[in-house]
């Protein structure tokens, strides 16, 4: 019987490690099929704070990894949890048919980029195609060229006008004629002399797969079905996330959109013993120094948790 299971392994999952083994309850990490989470799949992160210099994302999680374990997180590599039940005690969870026991859990499943679905998105992915403008947007090979944004929310905003203080020109293409991002947001995009909005229009393929790097994006506009061809050095793609969740439905509450609910304050989910922290829960901020600080609230409140249920 487990003190602490904790599933996921991103910069909230470690963090809640490091805190957890740092409490002597031994924590057992259950990777996910993608250790260390998002940030491994972006380059070189420049804003986790003591790193001057910016870190690579994968090294930056192996760091955090080594820390927990060195104050006793254990480490379940590719643990990939496919059923949980919340109903009794102790919890149960089963990774790859294994059936883990616990007092307590911390849900740090995080959250995945919504993607275009394209063949070439996939083949050019850190080749010119990012999901995080502010991990990404100041890599030389953006700098001074036309870059794409997809998406018209306020994360497609915020996005282009970040990614205007590095491209010659950004190109927000959307799928509408209106955006859905927040009327500030949308005002301060759409004044910036360096965004051209593109509307009504979707990318319907990513150049040029032959050449292994960005070179621009063939679009078709949906209500004329026109086709064009467009020259940029980048696309960011910023359609949504999708929390990784689908396991946890019917055992905690989840809001609408799949994102974990958690008492205001708290990282307490529905569930007594059951707590959630980082971007499955966080569809505000979502950067990895705000999932580290909510993986950290999260193994606080495992620890007083315990510590209540023991006295
Ligand atoms: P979002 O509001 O869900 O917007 C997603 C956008 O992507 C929409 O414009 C949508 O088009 C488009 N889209 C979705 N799937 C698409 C597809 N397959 N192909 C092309 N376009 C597609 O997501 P978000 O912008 O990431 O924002 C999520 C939440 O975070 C929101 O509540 C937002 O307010 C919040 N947020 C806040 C801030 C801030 O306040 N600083 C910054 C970022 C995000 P349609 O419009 O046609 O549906």
């Amino acid at each position: 019987m487990e003190n602490v299971i904790i599933i996921g392994s991103g910069c909230a999952g470690w963090t809640a490690a490091l805190y957890t083994a740092r409490a002597n309850l031994r924590p057992v990490v259950l990777t996910g099929a993608q250790p260390g989470g998002l940030l491994t799949t972006t380059s070189i992160v420049e804003n986790y704070p003591g790193f001057p210099e910016g870190i690579d994302g994968t090294e930056l999680m192996m760091r955090m990894q080594k820390q927990a374990e060195r104050f006793g997180a254990r480490t379940e590599y590719g643990a990939l949890v496919t059923r949980v039940d919340f109903s009794q005690r102790p919890f149960r969870v089963w990774a790859d048919d294994q059936l883990w026991e616990s007092r307590t859990v911390i849900i740090a499943s995080g959250a995945s980029h919504r993607h275009l679905g394209l063949e070439s998105e996939k083949l050019l992915e850190k080749k010119g195609v990012t999901y995080c403008a502010t991990c990404d947007g100041a890599l030389p090979m953006f700098r001074n060229q036309p870059l794409v944004v997809v998406g018209g929310g306020d994360s497609a905003c915020e996005e282009a006008t970040y990614l205007t203080r590095f491209a010659s020109r950004v190109y927000l293409v959307h799928r509408r004629d209106q955006l859905r991002a927040s009327k500030i947001m949308a005002e301060r995009a759409l004044s910036n002399p360096k965004i051209e909005p593109i509307w009504d229009s979707v990318v319907t393929e990513i150049l040029d797969v032959k050449q292994d790097k960005v070179t621009g994006v063939r679009l078709r506009n949906v209500k004329t079905g026109a086709e064009r061809e467009l020259g940029c050095a980048g696309v960011f793609i910023a359609i949504g996330h999708v929390p990784n969740t689908t396991i946890f439905k019917g055992q905690i509450d989840l809001a609408e959109d799949g994102y974990i609910i958690c008492r205001p304050g708290s990282t307490a989910t529905s569930v007594p013993g059951v707590f959630a922290a980082g971007d499955c829960v966080d569809r505000t901020y979502r950067q990895a120094v705000t999932a580290a600080g909510s993986g950290c609230a999260a193994a606080i409140d495992a620890e007083r948790y315990l510590s209540a249920q023991r006295a």
